[in-house]
């Protein structure tokens, strides 16, 4: 997939969900905004121990744009929020 400028993901601390099996979930959110400043495509990608997309999308994401433009979005601007399962990290690579 090629990459699509430079994006980074403002940490949102928080505690621990354990599942039933007390394995911890992982999800990942994608999230597509629309450049302010090109009208270019930005992505995001944030992992998170909860499939519930309110956390994600009431949090402030800074992203920077090839073109120079550097912000912040919240995650409920975004055109498009996925939601994958992503296993637990810590057995992955
Ligand atoms: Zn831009």
């Amino acid at each position: 997939m090629k990459q699509i400028g430079t994006v980074r993901a403002i940490p949102h601390p928080g505690d621990k969900v354990q599942n039933m099996d007390n394995t911890v979930m992982t999800w990942v959110h994608a999230l597509l905004f629309r450049c302010r400043q090109c009208s270019g495509p930005l992505t995001l990608q944030v992992t998170s121990d909860e499939r519930n997309v309110e956390q994600i999308d009431g949090a402030l994401h800074q992203l920077i744009c090839d073109c120079g433009w550097e912000g912040t979005f919240l995650g409920v601007q975004a055109l498009r929020h996925w939601v994958a399962p992503w296993g637990d990290l810590g057995t992955w690579g």
